[in-house]
Order: C-alpha cells, then sequence, then structure tokens
C-alpha cells in the first residue's frame, strides 16, 4: 500500500495490484510504485500548476511593461 505523494492518503488501487500482478506477471510492487497518486489529486496539483504559471506570466509581463516604461522615460530625459 502507498499513500498519495499529493494528497498523502493511501492509494486503492482497482483492480488491486495484487490482482494486478496474477493478470500481468509482474510483481504487486511495480503497480504500488507505478501509481503514487490520486488520478484526481493530479488533476487539481496540475490546475493548481498552470493556475500559478499564469500568474506568474501575468506578473512578469507587468514587471517587463514597468522596466519599458522606465526606459522610455529615461531616454526622454536624455534628449532635453
Ligand atoms: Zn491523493
Amino acid at each position: 500500500m502507498r499513500n498519495c505523494t499529493i494528497c498523502g492518503k493511501v492509494i486503492t488501487l482497482s483492480p488491486s495490484a495484487a490482482e494486478r500482478s496474477r493478470k500481468t506477471g509482474k510483481p504487486a510492487s511495480y503497480f504500488t510504485a507505478l501509481f503514487t497518486y490520486h488520478a484526481d489529486c493530479l488533476l487539481i496539483k496540475r490546475k493548481e500548476e498552470a493556475s500559478e504559471l499564469m500568474s506568474r506570466l501575468r506578473a512578469e509581463a507587468l514587471i517587463d511593461k514597468r522596466s519599458r516604461k522606465v526606459l522610455s522615460t529615461s531616454e526622454k530625459s536624455d534628449e532635453t
């Protein structure tokens, strides 16, 4: 039995690791090692990561705009 790396709760495989082991001939530990998180947890995590990325990109775009503004005003002051 393995715990989800995202929520920390036990992952219950369906079909069970033992059942998959019997069908495929691979050790049950192979399947418990394969699934280290819940599918739902992964979806939530991906969503969070995507929104994190979006807010980071937005923040970077804002900084970019600001630095450009600073640059253009300093250029102007150089002319005068
Ligand atoms: Zn989970």
